[in-house]
């Protein structure tokens, strides 16, 4: 069966595999550093194994790739063929309701959750105007709006 990716894709998925310090992860901590916030990394299962956890506000965050965790309407989510699905697109779908699970858990555990994804954060010119930006609105709803239980962005 022909490899429904195009190489460009094939690497992304080559690359998701690398672990916990993406570079990702790393601009959205330093982003919130910035701004004053102290967190903690790498939440336990009972918060939904989140990215960030800041204790006393009672905040979690997901930082999800687009590609690897398949952000709906996003250009950057992967693209398989409907119908031949190799056997390991079936992770799309396994991380898709393992993060919708892990929001559940940390909502349930009475945490406000936010869901940043990496179109918002990383982009290909050198501005980094809307970067920024969802670092400002980020850190604006974990310090001030206890009020709104979940945010996504991206
Ligand atoms: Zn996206």
């Amino acid at each position: 069966m022909a490899d429904p990716l195009t190489p460009e894709q094939r690497k992304k998925v080559m690359r998701s595999n690398k672990g916990k310090n993406t570079k990702l992860e790393l601009a959205v901590r330093k982003g919130l550093y910035a701004r004053g916030l102290r967190y903690r990394l790498h939440g336990s299962g009972a918060l939904g194994s989140p990215d960030l956890v800041f204790k006393k506000r009672r905040v979690v965050v997901f930082i999800h790739g687009c590609f690897w965790h398949q952000h709906p309407g996003c250009p950057k989510a992967a693209k398989v063929a409907q119908g031949r699905e190799p056997k390991w697109a079936v992770k799309f779908k396994d991380n898709v309701a393992r993060d919708k699970k892990n929001i559940e858990a940390a909502l349930a555990a009475g945490f406000r959750v936010a869901v940043v994804w990496e179109c918002a954060i990383e982009q290909k010119r050198k501005s980094s105007d809307k970067r920024e930006a969802t670092l400002d609105f980020l850190a604006e709803w974990i310090t001030n709006r206890a009020d709104r239980k979940i945010i996504e962005i991206g």
